[in-house]
């Protein structure tokens, strides 16, 4: 008996465990519950059902509510080396699954904690991310925007004239190019100051940015008091009215002194429409508008000059044999 107690003593049945002795033939000799003590074996045997298990294998374990009618519990059982004896543990199967499921809540929960960090963390790195990405756009847009008036500067200019003539050569459509500049606007600034000519090139531009409407043009400013309009798939015909558009539209800017007078501007317009052409280079394009615009200036200012068609470039001697 003080073996048994000090078995129980161990605590690890939990309050509701139960140490019982049997005879070899089935007959409990004594029970022993951790909370109530020792029980009268009241003349109980192993039941009927479990017997044969019990005798025939050294240990084993069953669930069982014994007697019937008491909770089911979990009975383990082992044969006493030597000796005529069979000595069971049992618990309540349902103390064993709450114990089971404690343990299984506080795992949930710490893992529940993990899985939202985790959520937590990613959404605060997309978040991050896309703060980053968009920080970058807009330094790629400031990057190729001009500092005073705000359009596309000359490296947008450079890039998207590039690519309009690498798709134009593509598709053998054609394009268009404007170089805009503004009429004795150094004597402008000499006579009304540079602040007064800052001002007026941003109202330039954005009269400019006006006069074009389809998604793939662009107004630029080249330089200096120099715009450029670059015009996909636009001939001579459409050049020349989106041209007249701009002449027209400078002209009837109301730009006012600090007096309130109204002073004029206007601006010399070189054009050229063409269909890139192998051997041409993109080169080609802005120094043959850029010549027109030169003869714009000698023929007096405030007028469009459209360049002619560029030379068709020779061919070898020995190809065209
Ligand atoms: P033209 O009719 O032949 O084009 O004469 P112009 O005086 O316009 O041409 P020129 O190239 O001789 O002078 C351009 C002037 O533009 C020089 C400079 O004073 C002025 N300019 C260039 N960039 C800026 C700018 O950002 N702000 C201001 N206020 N003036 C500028
Ligand atoms: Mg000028
Ligand atoms: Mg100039």
């Amino acid at each position: 008996l003080s073996y048994l107690d000090s078995l129980l003593d161990g605590g690890r049945l939990g309050p509701d465990g139960a140490l019982s002795l049997w005879r070899s033939d089935g007959a409990l000799v004594l029970r022993n519950r951790v909370s109530g003590g020792h029980e009268d074996p009241q003349g109980r045997t192993i039941s009927p059902t479990y017997l044969a298990q019990v005798l025939n294998n050294h240990h084993g374990t069953f669930d069982a509510a014994l007697p019937p009618g008491t909770p089911v519990r979990r009975h383990t059982f082992v044969h006493v080396a030597d000796a005529p004896l069979i000595v069971s543990a049992s618990i309540p199967v349902s103390e064993i699954y709450s114990r089971w499921s404690h343990r299984a809540l506080a795992m949930v929960l710490v893992t529940s904690l993990a899985v939202s960090a985790i959520v937590a963390l990613t959404v605060l790195f997309r978040r991050e991310l896309l703060r980053r990405a968009e920080a970058e756009a807009q330094l790629n847009e400031l990057a190729r925007a001009d500092g005073l008036t705000g359009i596309a500067n000359r490296r947008r200019f450079d890039e998207r004239l590039g690519q309009e003539w690498r798709r134009s050569y593509r598709s053998s459509g054609r394009m268009a190019l404007l170089m805009i500049d503004v009429d004795h606007f150094k004597a402008f600034n000499d006579t009304h100051g540079h602040w007064s000519g800052d001002d007026l090139l941003i109202r330039i531009a954005a009269t400019l940015s006006q006069t074009v409407h389809r998604p793939g043009d662009l107004i630029a400013r080249y330089g200096g008091e120099e715009f450029a309009a670059i015009l996909p798939d636009t001939d001579r015909e459409g050049a020349l009215r989106i041209a007249e558009r701009i002449l027209d539209a400078v002209r009837a800017l109301r730009f006012e002194d600090s007096a309130g007078q109204v002073l004029p501007v206007t601006v010399s317009i070189g054009a050229c429409a063409l269909s890139p052409s192998p051997g041409q280079q993109v080169a080609d394009i802005v120094r043959l508008a850029d010549a027109a615009l030169y003869e714009a200036k000698d023929r007096g200012r405030n007028c469009i000059i459209m360049a002619p068609d560029m030379p068709r470039v020779l061919r070898p001697v020995a190809e065209a044999s």
